[in-house]
């Protein structure tokens, strides 16, 4: 299956998706490496990537559950103004 060439706010979103599962292991190598390609090229989602780390650092771990909305809206506006919006 062949995905339509994304708008770069549209895989921006997605990287922000992919971060826990990234962090968790959970990404397939091919998903992983994609995401790391991103990575490099986009200052915002590396910057997310840190700060969703130093997250981990003090929780100890991230679950899905333990992300509660709040955290994860507050890394989100973070992330939107690290890209300027
Ligand atoms: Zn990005």
């Amino acid at each position: 299956m062949r995905l339509p060439t994304l708008r770069r706010d549209v895989v921006c979103q997605q990287a922000v998706e992919l971060v826990t599962d990234y962090l968790e292991g959970r990404l397939s190598r091919r998903d992983a490496r994609q995401f790391e390609a991103h990575l490099r090229a986009c200052d915002g989602c590396e910057e997310y990537l840190r700060q969703v780390k130093a997250t981990i650092t003090v929780l100890g771990s991230v679950q899905p559950d333990d992300l509660a909305p709040e955290t994860r809206q507050g890394l989100l506006e973070l992330y939107r103004q690290f890209r300027g919006e």
